[in-house]
């Protein structure tokens, strides 16, 4: 797919917004984040002119290439970090990203910090037991979250990547995020992605990133195995 037909991605959207709301969720508030890693500038700007303002990207170099050509369209996106982030990477994100949403340790945190002073950020969290997964131990979080704060990030909640393979699955871990951000009084929860949005949505999510059920298979990524079903 080189172009993504407008009126495909709309009907797309409409979509996604109906499992959100067919999953007990309010379309108007579970802020639909559209993940175009692996695709080029233009399907970012066809998500923007579908009215979708929030854009996730994995990878620095891909966010550094694309976020200037929607600047020049005129596109006012907020551009999410989803990926696994190092920190020699920040730098050059600072100045672009809307939400650090991969912060599992303070090590980043402090480069966050000092590069874009204030930042959004959420923790992530590894509530799948999955040790290939990114994010902090459970039970590492309230003390990571703490110590966000006190390097002066402004901390808007957890973030974490659903069990592989049944959605089902995933929802026993979404649960976990949920009440790990009751706890500590944060009100973003992001969780969810193409395969496993409604059982987030029905656990509580307040964001939903999603790639693949707006864009179709993504070309430029290799996509990890997934564990047999
Ligand atoms: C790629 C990715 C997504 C989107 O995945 P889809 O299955 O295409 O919806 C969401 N979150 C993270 C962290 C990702 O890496």
């Amino acid at each position: 797919m080189s172009t993504l037909d407008q009126a495909t991605l709309l009907a797309r959207v409409e979509r996604v917004r109906d499992r959100i709301a067919a999953a007990g969720g309010d379309p108007d508030r579970v802020v639909l984040l559209a993940v175009t890693k692996g695709f080029g500038p233009e399907v970012a700007r066809a998500a923007a002119e579908a009215g979708l303002v929030d854009l996730g990207e994995n990878y620095a170099q891909e966010l550094v290439a694309k976020a200037p050509v929607l600047a020049e369209a005129g596109h006012a996106v907020r551009w999410h970090a989803i990926g696994r982030l190092q920190r020699n990477k920040v730098r050059a994100l600072a100045p672009i990203v809307h939400l650090w949403q991969t912060v599992d340790r303070v090590e980043l945190g402090a480069e966050i910090a000092r590069r874009a002073p204030g930042a959004r950020v959420l923790a992530q969290v590894n509530v799948s037991d999955e040790p290939q997964k990114g994010g902090c131990d459970p039970a590492e979080a309230p003390r990571l979250v703490g110590e966000l704060g006190e390097l002066g990030l402004d901390v808007q909640g957890l973030m974490t990547v659903g069990r592989t393979g049944d959605p089902r699955a995933a929802a026993e871990g979404f649960a976990r995020l949920r009440r790990l951000a009751d706890d500590l009084d944060l009100p973003v929860r992001s969780m969810g992605m193409s395969g496993d949005l409604d059982v987030a949505v029905a656990e509580g999510a307040t964001m939903v990133r999603v790639g693949a059920a707006l864009f179709g298979p993504r070309p430029g990524v290799p996509e990890r195995p997934r564990a047999p079903r």
